[in-house]
Order: C-alpha cells, then structure tokens, then sequence
C-alpha cells in the first residue's frame, strides 16, 4: 500500500468535511466560548450567532427557523420523529408503514416500538426499486399514524417518489410523513411539500461528524427523546453545540453551491464506472435507473464482499460491503429486496462518488478492480 495515493469511494458513508467548514468551526469554537443559554454577553454572543446560522439553513431549504431541531445527527433525528410522533400520538392509533430499504436507524426505534405495542407495515417496491404507491393505498388505515420512507436509500441509491407519496398522504389527516433525508441532501433538490418531519446529518456533506437536525413542519408536536434544560427548541434539551451548528449551516451553503453542476459531473462519472463495469459477466449492476449516480451497489458474483474491499483496501482504495451501519456478513437487506437473489445480495459492494472524484480515480479503481478480479477468480 506504502507509496499509493489513497481513492475513497465512500463517500455516502460520510464525507471528509470541507476546509471552509472546519475553518469555521475552529473560529467558532475559539472565539464563541460562551453558553448560548447564559445571560451574560458571551452567551448573548453565542446565542445570536445560532440564531443567525438558524435562520440561514432555513432560508436555504424554504422552512422556518423553527422548524429545525437540532440532533447528533441522522440516527438521533430518526429516533426523535418516529418515537416522538408514535408516543405522542399513540392515542390516534398504534399502525406504522415503512418500505425495505431503510437505514438501521429507523428500523431500530421501529423494533423498538413494535415490541411496545405499535404494528409495523412493510409497503412492497416495484421492480426499479420504488415504493409501490397502490400497495401503500391498501396498507393506510384509521390507525396509521406515521409512514417513514427515506428519499435515497444508502446502499442502492435508489430515490423514492417522495411527492407522489405525500400527495396520498394528504387524503389521511391523522397520519404524519417521515422522511430519511439524509442521503439527499446536497445531492439533489429536496420539496418539503407534504413532508412533516425529515432527518439531516452534516457528515454526508461534508460538515462535521456529531451534528444534524430534524426538520419537524409547524404545529406538529413530538414528544421529546431528550428531556432536560432549555436548548434551542423544547423538542430536544441541552446545550447548542454553537461551533457545530455554525459550521453546519455553512457546510449546507457550500455543498449546495452549483449543485446541478456537480449532480451531472458525478453522473458522468456513474456512467463511465457503469460501462466499464458491465463489460464483466459476473458483475451485477444492483443499482437501478431510479438510483442517485452518486451511489452504484453491485454484485461480484461468487466472491465474498468483504474479499473483495480487503484487497482494494491493500491498494490504499476505499468501498464499501452494504452500508457503514448494517454491519459486514450479512446479506443486504437492500439489494435482496429489489433484486429477490440472495446470492446477489450476500455479494454486493456499494461505490460511491463525489464531485471530488476525478475520471483518474475511477481509471486506476477499474485497473486494479480488474486485476484484484482475476486473482480471486484464479484461487
Ligand atoms: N440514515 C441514512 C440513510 C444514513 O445513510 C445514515 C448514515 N449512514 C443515517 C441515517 C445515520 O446518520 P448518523 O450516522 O449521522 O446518525
């Protein structure tokens, strides 16, 4: 590995935070030292630039300033809307629908639920790997109270009809719409239209690990997760993490800068990986032509994942087996549900892409994927 330069094709696990944004942060962090709940200057101090950072990623995605929890990040955000509606809620009814293709942090707190009483409906997918919207028709009841549906899924990409959703959702007035944002944002367009409650993490563009937000539509209640002292909202306690949410909202503003720029440069890349890549009859092409091109989930058939990403790794080259947080020796819960091959799900590695990925990236990726490929077949 001494001496390779590094090529990470990782980026819907987290991305390296932007030098801009870390150099707000340090700024922050130095010279803001104040508790934005203190009444002093310093905390006054604090406590406006919050507000200031506030009101400009809710500027920036066409919301209200209080509209926004702030959370640890994606996993804590799903947590705080799916318990939080469910909890409050519980009184309308005790149904919840969700798809297949969901993150571990929502199907967490859903088991948890389910165990305590709440009924959990699973809507089928179409062969492209979306929602099946008159499935989801015959699953609503009286007593659906939330469905939760992410708009990219993490391993295959694949974008999910949020609109048309949202737009079913408008006839069942005691049910509120979830939706796992995280690998959209920065990625593509998000319409908040229709959409009650919506998760965000800073580390999937290029902000900081350890800070995202709920995006939760006026006059819907939650109950909180986090009970304790005042915060920014009465939906999550504790002290604001100023330098964190300062450099969020930069972090936003950048990654959105030429976003349809950078969405079709990435997808050129996708396509360039995707021809190159069907030239081998035993690569499975997972991803869908419903899939972010930031995202290509395929399957080497007959070779372990695992195999696989430990020889890229000795090539200073990083993929993924599934996502960072479903864990490695399983088969993948994504891909099984839009492919129905267990063999293709049990060997399917994720690519993914950035505009910082450059053509010679993806040129010395295909060289060694090819000799690595040759090699394992020969064992
Ligand atoms: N949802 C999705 C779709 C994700 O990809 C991730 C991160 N892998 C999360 C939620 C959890 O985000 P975090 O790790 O920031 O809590």
């Amino acid at each position: 590995m001494c001496g390779d330069k590094m090529i990470y094709l990782d980026y819907s696990a987290t991305t390296p935070v932007n030098k801009e944004v870390l150099e707000t942060y340090n700024k922050v962090i130095t010279d803001f030292i104040g508790n934005p709940n203190s009444s002093h200057r310093l905390g006054v101090e604090a406590n406006e630039l919050i507000n200031k950072a506030t009101n400009q990623i809710a500027s920036i995605l066409g919301i209200n300033s209080n509209e926004i929890i702030y959370t640890s990040g994606a996993t804590e955000a799903n947590n705080t809307a799916i318990k939080g509606i469910a909890l409050k809620y519980q009184n309308r009814g005790n149904h919840i629908i969700t798809s297949p293709l969901e993150h571990s942090s929502v199907y967490g707190p859903l088991n948890y639920l389910q165990k305590n009483g709440f009924e959990v409906d699973f809507v089928n997918l179409k062969e492209d790997g979306t929602v099946d919207l008159e499935h989801l028709k015959e699953l609503l009841k009286d007593t659906t109270i939330l469905v939760s549906i992410g708009s990219v899924n993490s391993e295959t990409g694949i974008v999910q009809p949020i609109q048309e959703i949202s737009n079913i959702l408008k006839n069942y007035k005691k049910c509120f719409f979830h939706v796992d944002a995280t690998q959209s944002l920065g990625k593509h367009q998000i319409n908040f239209d229709g959409i009650d409650l919506a998760s965000f993490s800073a580390q999937k563009f290029y902000g900081m690990k350890g800070i995202g937000f709920l995006y939760c539509r006026t006059g819907v209640s939650i109950e909180p997760l986090i009970h304790g002292g005042r915060s920014t909202t009465s939906f999550r306690s504790g002290t604001p993490a100023t330098a964190l949410i300062v450099s969020m909202s930069k972090a936003l503003r950048l990654s959105l800068d030429s976003i349809d720029n950078k969405h079709n440069y990435v997808k050129g890349l996708n396509n360039y990986l995707k021809e190159n890549l069907n030239k081998y009859s035993d690569v499975c092409i997972n991803s869908t032509d419903k899939s972010l091109p930031h995202i290509l989930n395929i399957s080497v058939m007959g070779i372990k994942p695992d195999t696989f990403m430990n020889a890229l790794e000795q090539f200073n080259i990083y993929i993924s087996s599934q996502s960072a947080c479903s864990g490695s020796d399983k088969l993948s819960q994504a891909v099984y549900a839009i492919t129905k091959d267990e063999k293709r799900a049990t060997s399917s590695l994720r690519i993914s892409l950035s505009h910082l990925t450059t053509m010679e990236e993806l040129d010395t990726f295909l060289k060694i994927f090819d000799d690595i490929l040759s090699q394992l077949k020969m064992k």
